[in-house]
């Protein structure tokens, strides 16, 4: 009797956390058919309350389409600083390794460590990256290539064609254009359009052309450099990370049984760098479109994996401040519904402005009324409009309209770079209990793996055995 119980209670012991926490070298009995990993680009915990508060503010919405998903939260540093970059962060998430901050899927030793989609690929799934940034910046560039500092954005993108990689979406195409032609940051004559054509891709350049297909294998490439900001975005030019997301979707779908599929929102960190509240609120809501596109997909299959989690915090963002030397209980959604263009939009604005000829009390007039016109902003300082006439440095005046707005809606940024707190982890479909927890990031990369059952150690061995051979 004494032993049936113990027995029992081991039985339950061992059987309680399988649920919950199963070590990652579990069998995967429960795995999806297809992964799809959302990173919202330096989206923290303040960001989530941001966007629920103005929408609850603006029409009552009280969940966003993750919250019923919240699984946990991820630790976020990386190998050689408490504060991670994205390069370090989404190596973490792509290998299942910690790195130095700038490599792009190297280890600490600079040797290629094997990534998810690579892993993926060699079992014979689809794959595919889609994101608002160059499609050769770190977040993409750490799923698709190996290189020991983010900036090679030009091998970057060479390492990404010889992948054959199903779809790849988003913006860059400076990297992919021979030095020759306008606009080109290569210093080579690579025309790497020209080499995805030989390949068999399909190119578009604008959303029409997207809106026209959805077939693999798909380069498409909407811009020079970053994909614009939500909150400017030009919807007759470049098609929304929602639109990009359900086309890399049906094309996977129809290419192979299975797929892996990396989103990344990556403007929300772009955002977050400039303190610009506004701006970082619309790119979540152009984020949370794509999660909703995702969702469907997986509720449609029931075989689809949907992970979300960011590679960190960027800003130090807060919802309440201190005004005039005192703590006010209050933030304001509101004075960001009156903000109608980015920050570096709005200093475009002012330098052009800045420029023209008229006489200084015009200009002087005409910058006071641009800002009210796209913040709602109307009592500004004199000292403020001061630094708007006279600050010098491409990105210094953005960081001086920011705060105008911030200060309004009481919305504190501590940083314009990435922090160190945990981010939150969402996961809805088979597998999304082992996520539960607190974990470190390299576990997010460690559980995919293993519930695609993929090998990335074999990969990187692969990997170094190519290498070797080069
Ligand atoms: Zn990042």
């Amino acid at each position: 009797m004494t032993r049936l119980l113990l027995a029992l209670s081991l039985l339950f012991t061992l059987a309680g956390p399988l649920h919950a926490q199963r070590a990652p070298n579990a069998p995967a009995e429960d795995g999806p058919t297809n992964v799809i990993l959302m990173i919202p680009d330096g989206f923290g915990p303040a960001s989530v309350t941001m966007a629920r508060d103005f929408l609850r503010w603006r029409d009552g919405t009280t969940e966003l389409p993750y919250d019923s998903l919240h699984v946990g939260s991820s630790r976020t540093f990386s190998a050689k600083s408490r504060i991670t970059d994205s390069a370090a962060g989404g190596t973490a998430l792509a290998t299942g390794v910690k790195t130095y901050n700038g490599a792009i899927a190297v280890d600490t030793t600079k040797r290629p460590v094997g990534t998810l989609l690579e892993g993926a690929q060699r079992q014979g799934l689809a794959t595919g990256l889609v994101a608002t940034s160059r499609i050769t910046h770190a977040t993409p560039a750490v799923f698709s290539s190996h290189v020991p500092d983010r900036d090679q954005e030009n091998e970057i993108a060479r390492q990404q064609l010889n992948k054959e990689i199903d779809v790849l979406l988003g913006g860059g195409r400076r990297h992919f254009l021979p030095e020759t032609m306008a606009n080109s940051a290569r210093n080579d004559e690579r025309n790497l359009f020209e080499t995805a054509r030989r390949k068999g891709y399909q190119i578009v350049e604008t959303a029409n052309e997207l809106s026209q297909t959805n077939t693999a294998p798909l380069l498409g490439l909407f811009s020079d450099g970053h994909m614009a900001y939500e909150i400017d975005r030009d919807q007759t030019q470049q098609p929304s990370l929602a639109t990009m997301t359900e086309t890399a979707i049906d094309a996977l779908s129809d290419t192979r049984e299975g797929y892996f599929l990396m989103v990344e929102g990556s403007r929300i960190d772009h955002a977050g760098h400039a303190n610009d509240a506004a701006a970082h609120l619309h790119d979540i809501f152009a984020f949370n479109e794509a999660v909703n596109v995702a969702l469907d997909a997986a509720h449609r299959d029931e075989n689809t994996l949907v992970v979300i989690v960011s590679d960190h915090e960027t800003g130090g963002l807060t919802l309440g401040r201190n005004r005039n030397g005192e703590g006010i209980y209050s933030w304001h959604p509101d004075a960001l519904a009156d903000v109608t263009a980015s920050s570096a939009a709005i200093a475009d604005s002012i330098r052009a402005h800045r420029s023209s000829n008229a006489d200084p009390t015009t200009v002087r007039q005409r910058i006071a009324d641009t800002l009210t016109r796209l913040t709602g902003v109307s009592d500004l300082s004199d000292e403020r409009l001061d630094r708007l006439v006279d600050v010098e440095g491409k990105y210094t005046l953005g960081k001086a309209v920011s705060p105008i707005v911030n200060r309004e809606a009481l919305v504190g940024w501590t940083s314009h770079a990435h922090t160190a707190v945990d981010v939150s982890l969402y996961a809805y479909g088979p597998g999304a209990n082992r996520f539960v927890g607190n974990h470190d990031n390299t576990y997010v990369s460690e559980a995919l793996a293993d519930l695609l059952d993929l090998n990335l150690t074999s990969v990187t061995e692969a990997l170094r055995t190519t290498e070797a051979s080069e």
